[in-house]
């Protein structure tokens, strides 16, 4: 039922839905709700960006960060991407609203370049836009637009995006790989990822998902699987993130096992551009 009230709600445009209340249940009717809510909101403009700060374990410094959507809804206020990204996977929404925050990041990595703030930008893109038989030439696209450089830009893919890790997704991998841009493995460890495929993936980094951080360095299992990520990943010649280091232990356990870079509320949650410009020159002048 829900699923023919929407596909007629699409047919009639918006508000028509109204219409077909009574035979839907409240579920579906408040995703429904929310999914013409964000439509409205791309075209709006109420999508921002925050942006996450890196940093380089072993000399300390910030050498890249992840931009992160929000949603400035005029009623609901702050919406977090857990509440919206998997609607629009399903809506296909995703797609503009993924295109949008590629353009927005590279604008403002490339704003920051001008202003002496060289950060590489790592974008969040999901299975569906990567899927995309014209992916890589949109993101060339971008990059023209925007003026921003291929090496300065990291694309963050899960490995859900890559479960059917078929010829045509590799080639697109090592085709985003020639045009310059870096390439991680997002949440790893989460998904089913198949260990066989890792070493054909032309990815130069993978980011152990926080849910194996949060509990360093007591828990056992997790220091088991975080330092088993760890040595293989050396041993693959690919660096790691680690995700949602919120301690000094975290940290000092991550370094000792050589961990490439760490992000987390240590070191900064996500913040708005001009907010996190003020954080980094702070940062800059006192490094
Ligand atoms: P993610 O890509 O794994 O991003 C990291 C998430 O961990 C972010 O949540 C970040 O705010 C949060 N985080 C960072 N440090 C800490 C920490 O120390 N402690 C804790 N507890 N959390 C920390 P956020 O911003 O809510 O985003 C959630 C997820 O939504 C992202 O997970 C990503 O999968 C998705 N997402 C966000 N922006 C985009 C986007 O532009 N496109 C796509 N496709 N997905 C996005
Ligand atoms: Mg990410
Ligand atoms: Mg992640
Ligand atoms: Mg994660």
């Amino acid at each position: 039922h829900a699923d023919l009230a929407m596909y007629s709600a699409k047919q009639n445009g918006r508000n028509n839905y109204q219409f077909f209340v009574p035979e839907m249940n409240a579920r579906a009717m408040q995703r429904l709700q929310l999914e013409s809510a964000l439509r409205l909101g791309i075209d709006r403009g109420e999508l921002v960006l925050h942006f996450q700060p890196q940093q380089h374990m072993e000399s300390g410094r910030i050498i890249a960060c992840e931009a992160l959507v929000r949603w400035q809804h005029p009623e609901l206020g702050m919406v977090p991407p857990i509440q919206f990204i998997p609607m629009a996977e399903d809506s296909g929404l995703i797609l503009p609203l993924g295109e949008w925050v590629l353009r927005e990041a590279c604008r403002q990595q490339v704003i920051w370049k001008n202003q002496g703030i060289h950060l590489t930008m790592a974008i969040n893109i999901a299975a569906l836009q990567f899927q995309q038989a014209d992916f890589v030439e949109r993101v060339a696209g971008i990059l023209a637009e925007t003026g921003a450089v291929a090496a300065d830009i990291e694309l963050e893919i899960t490995e859900s995006a890559l479960l059917a890790s078929t010829e045509t997704l590799i080639g697109r991998l090592n085709q985003l790989r020639a045009l310059g841009l870096s390439l991680a493995l997002d949440d790893f460890g989460t998904g089913y990822s198949c260990l066989a495929y890792l070493k054909r993936l032309p990815i130069e980094r993978l980011k152990i998902d926080r849910s194996f951080v949060k509990d360093l360095p007591g828990d056992t299992e997790d220091a088991a699987i975080a330092s088993a990520t760890l040595s293989m990943a050396r041993d693959l010649g690919m660096m790691v993130t680690a995700e949602g280091v919120e301690n000094e232990a975290q940290r000092e356990w991550l370094l000792q096992r050589k961990c490439t870079l760490c992000q987390g509320y240590l070191i900064s949650p996500p913040r708005p551009a001009g907010t996190l410009t003020e954080w980094l020159r702070k940062e800059m002048s006192l490094a």
